[in-house]
């Protein structure tokens, strides 16, 4: 029996109406930009699997790391146990972030990081005695799939059997620059109800929205606002972390800083999975108190898994190295120089980019997902490419290591594709 028929036996794979869709593909062996089938085809992996293995697959240096960490230590307790790994994790990447973030909480994935975020955010009042109990978010945020990250996420695809279970949240526009003064207006008149707790928001890029780009000056605004008015900001850089956006969190590129980040995806470099919250000394400092209800009573089993501290800490290392820099601005360049080939093109209705993060729009309406979209994701897998195309946007978020001659042949096939499909 096929791999795919012994997969339909017993899985049940995510975001997937299995009736309609076919069967899963299967994926033998994975390096460098490379994904390869059971027949030996290849395919350049130009969404870094979910924009995480950002070092390429397989990285030698990360997965020799993880190999010792393997055979020092696997797994102990992080409550009351401490490790050499992830204190020096920690101080490796107290080193990229801005400066106003202190501390690091652990979980196990992006959803993870929001739920800790929120919930911190909600108990940071909690313990000052103050009421607040609205939250703030984007439309068409994404920030995971579990209950508190659902309901700060407004896409509905993923939210509509849950929406009568959601925390009550407000959505507001996205800031793009022509309607920076309404969107604060709007966030303002929330404010001034004393009610709100937090803003979460993506910072410079919605990733779900299909790389929907935000404007830094107008969510400075609004992070500024919610300060005055005692409301904390959490940026959710699950997607925009690490080096993708040209800086090494989107966040660097605000005015004003978040309160609490949410880190995972490119964090471990696609090795294991591990989410982060990390947050502001005032925030640790609302659970710092002789009275034991006031600490943070929340905790995952796997929290600082050794083998994740270690492969985020050789991650953390490549993604400093002059190389990785250096590649990153390769990237940045050969998008922009693609850009300027295409965005006049008849099949093209807009064209974005941030960072290593470049997306299209076809000039014509295709839903999120379903077999027209499937139609493109085949027709890129046909010709060694895999694109996950979401509704008629086409987005890259290629590996930094990708060379040249890979990211030619990947803009070389959306050419073609944009004759096919314009
Ligand atoms: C992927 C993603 C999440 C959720 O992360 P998971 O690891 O899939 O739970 C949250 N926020 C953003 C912005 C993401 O891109």
């Amino acid at each position: 029996m096929s791999l795919s028929k012994r997969d339909a036996k017993h899985l049940w794979h995510p975001l997937t109406q299995h009736k309609v869709a076919g069967e899963a593909f299967p994926i033998a062996r994975a390096n460098g930009v490379y994904l390869w089938d059971e027949q030996g085809n290849s395919y350049i992996d130009a969404i870094s699997s979910w924009y995480i293995s950002m070092y390429g697959h397989c990285n030698p240096m990360i997965t020799s790391r993880v190999a010792e960490q393997m055979l020092r230590m696997d797994q102990i307790v992080f409550s009351g146990f401490t490790h050499e790994t992830a204190v020096e994790m920690s101080e490796k990447l107290m080193e990229l972030l801005p400066e106003n973030q202190q501390k690091i909480f652990f979980s196990d994935n992006g959803s993870t990081s929001i739920e800790v975020a929120v919930k911190m955010a909600l108990q940071y009042h909690f313990n000052r005695a103050e009421k607040r109990d609205l939250l703030i978010a984007f439309e068409n945020g994404f920030h995971g799939d579990t209950f508190g990250a659902m309901s700060v996420s407004g896409l509905d695809v993923y939210n509509g059997p849950f929406s009568d279970f959601s925390l009550e949240v407000i959505r507001i526009p996205v800031p793009n620059g022509a309607n920076n003064k309404q969107v604060l207006e709007l966030l303002e008149t929330q404010l001034a109800t004393g009610r709100v707790a937090a803003f979460v928001f993506e910072p410079l890029v919605q990733g779900a929205a299909a790389m929907q780009l935000n404007d830094p000056a107008g969510l400075s605004a609004l992070i500024e606002a919610c300060h005055k008015a005692g409301a904390l900001c959490i940026a959710d850089e699950v997607m925009t972390g690490f080096g993708k956006t040209g800086t090494h969190f989107a966040s660097q590129q605000l005015s004003h800083l978040p309160d609490i980040m949410c880190l995972s995806k490119a964090l471990t470099a696609g090795l294991l999975p591990m989410g982060l919250t990390t947050c502001s000394q005032e925030i640790y400092d609302a659970f710092y108190s002789d009275q034991l209800a006031d600490g943070f009573f929340h905790g995952h089993t796997y929290s600082a898994n050794p083998l994740a501290c270690a492969a985020a800490i050789a991650a953390m290392e490549l993604l400093v190295s002059e190389e990785i820099q250096q590649n990153i601005q390769k990237v940045i360049a050969s998008h922009t120089e693609f850009d300027q080939r295409i965005r006049e093109h008849e099949a093209v209705s807009q064209t974005r980019q941030c960072g290593v993060i470049y997306a299209l729009d076809l000039n014509k309406e295709i839903p999120r997902y379903g077999p027209e979209r499937d139609a493109v994701l085949k027709y890129f897998m046909d010709r060694g490419i895999y694109l996950r195309p979401l509704g008629n946007t086409i987005y890259l978020v290629p590996p930094f290591v990708i060379k040249k001659e890979e990211l030619d042949k990947i803009y070389a096939v959306i050419e073609e594709a944009l004759v096919v499909f314009g």
